[in-house]
């Protein structure tokens, strides 16, 4: 999507911290972390939220999964918090798929 904020990140188009790239996504540091560690996870395909995964898109959110995996385990990070917020209530800002990968300190459950 031309005015998508993350599609012109994950394209290159808006300069990021890249934490991570391949042909699906793109994994790049919250310009705003909530953590010591905190970088966001997006297909390069735009997707909206989470409410918009179905059959057609849900290997790219596989993907993106096994590389959350990947990418923890390279870092070193044993414990983490995935999060996607969907939906304005929920504090959605950007209205691109993306999971928040958080670690470094302790978390409350349940969230604020
Ligand atoms: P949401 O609020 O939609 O769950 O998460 C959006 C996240 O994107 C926020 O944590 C916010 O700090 C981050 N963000 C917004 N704009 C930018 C940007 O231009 N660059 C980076 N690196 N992060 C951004
Ligand atoms: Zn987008």
């Amino acid at each position: 999507m031309s005015d998508c904020l993350f599609c012109k990140i994950a394209a290159g188009e808006i300069p990021s911290n890249k934490v991570y790239e391949d042909e699906v996504c793109f994994a790049f540091y919250d310009i705003a972390p909530q953590a010591p560690s905190h970088f966001l996870v997006i297909p390069k395909e735009h997707i909206a939220s989470v409410s918009a995964i179905s059959a057609d898109n849900s290997a790219i959110v596989a993907h993106i999964f096994e590389v959350i995996a990947k990418i923890t385990k390279e870092k070193g990070i044993e414990s983490y918090r995935v999060v996607s917020n969907i939906g304005e209530q929920a504090g959605q800002s950007v209205p691109h798929l993306h999971f928040h990968v958080l670690s470094g300190r302790d978390m409350t459950w349940p969230p604020g």
